[in-house]
């Protein structure tokens, strides 16, 4: 029953879904790409300080100190970065900034679902492109559709989610070459678990914006730290949108988080090489299982029991209080996304599958 008072826009919208947060103790959470590891000291000191003095004040609306750091990091200008409250609010503006086109939105029809969530919220028209029977991204065919004529702009998750495939740097510029006129946006949440980012290709291609998050590789989920890349007048047109939004989107204490994590360099890089070489270890012992695991550039994996349904396998392991995450939908109904934890965190996750496919 639709209550009364809604709009039709909202009485119509599908919201996006996210990964359960249950409050179940000794519980194995692997099913919402969380870093199982906590962030660097040095940002929960920043923000212990920074809860000490100031909170009475509003933050820079320009997030001045954060974007600095982030352009230092990666060799850009502070007028090339955008910074929000989550790399999900990110995507929210750059759909309003950039998609609202006399054509249709390009994206991959297995990716990252709230895509779909925001054009609903906008009213942007989406054309899907059909990932390739390894569940690959056909980059060749979203270009040949740019290509082709009527395109609002193209979105891509690189690596892919919830597949964990990436997409090498030469298809990127093959997309970028084929819808010169529209925004190219490349979703990188998951790219430094392996993937290859577009950020040197920002001097060269004034359509291209990149988005990042604190979420995953710097630990921060529980902070709402994401920002974007680009050419200066794509980061006006964000800022423009953000100041008829909400001028504050990054409080203080998320500023002095993310700036402190953005400089303990050796923080990041011990974290993420723990997490991805967990990640080649899980991925044999689930082989092991008998699974099929798509290759993965990203801090989960994607996979598959020819002989066990997904739904029943998620419903086995979350019994045992171990989540992953099902997603009911077509093409990746049979699959599993699981989170890379801890290595006690994997070996329990293991020992559940191990126990739950003998007694099947
Ligand atoms: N992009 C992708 C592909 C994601 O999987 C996620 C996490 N759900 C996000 C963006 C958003 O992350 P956050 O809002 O935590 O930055």
């Amino acid at each position: 029953m639709t209550p009364g008072f809604w709009s039709p826009r909202i009485a119509a919208l599908e919201p996006y879904v996210p990964g359960e947060q249950p409050r179940i103790a000794n519980l194995v959470k692997l099913n919402t790409n969380e870093n199982p590891y906590p962030p660097s000291p040095s940002a929960i000191d920043a923000i212990q300080r920074a809860a000490e003095a100031g909170l009475e004040l509003y933050p820079d609306p320009e997030s001045t100190l954060l974007r600095d750091a982030i352009a230092a990091r990666h060799g850009l200008e502070r007028s090339q970065v955008f910074a929000g409250n989550g790399s999900d609010e990110v995507l929210a503006h750059a759909f309003f900034a950039f998609f609202q086109q006399d054509a249709p939105l390009l994206i991959p029809d297995v990716t990252y679902s709230f895509y779909r969530v925001y054009a609903q919220l906008y009213g942007i028209a989406c054309e899907l492109q059909p990932v390739d029977q390894a569940l690959r991204i056909d980059a060749e065919a979203l270009a040949a559709r740019a290509r082709a004529g009527r395109r609002g702009g193209i979105v891509v998750a690189n690596p892919n989610a919830p597949t964990g495939i990436g997409l090498p740097l030469a298809q990127i510029e093959e997309l970028l070459a084929a819808c010169p006129d529209r925004v190219v946006l490349v979703d990188e949440a998951y790219v430094d678990f392996g993937g290859q980012s577009a950020l040197p290709l920002i001097a060269r291609h004034p359509n291209l914006l990149v988005v990042q998050t604190l979420s995953k590789s710097r630990s921060l989920a529980g902070l709402r730290v994401g920002f974007a890349c680009g050419q200066s007048p794509l980061i006006d047109a964000l800022q423009r949108v953000k100041n008829s939004f909400n001028s504050y989107p990054i409080d203080r204490l998320a500023s002095a988080g993310a700036v402190a994590a953005l400089e303990d360099e050796a923080w990041f890089a011990k974290t993420r090489d723990a997490v991805i070489d967990t990640r080649e270890g899980l991925a044999l012992q689930l082989e092991d299982l008998g699974f099929e695991v798509l290759p993965s550039q990203a801090n989960f994996l994607f996979v598959r029991h020819p002989g066990h349904d997904a739904a029943a396998l998620a419903a086995a392991l979350r019994s045992r209080a171990v989540l992953v995450r099902h997603f009911a939908q077509p093409r990746i109904a049979q699959y599993l996304r699981i989170s890379v934890g801890t290595r006690d965190q994997c070996g329990a996750l293991v020992d559940a599958l191990g126990d739950i496919l003998s007694a099947i």
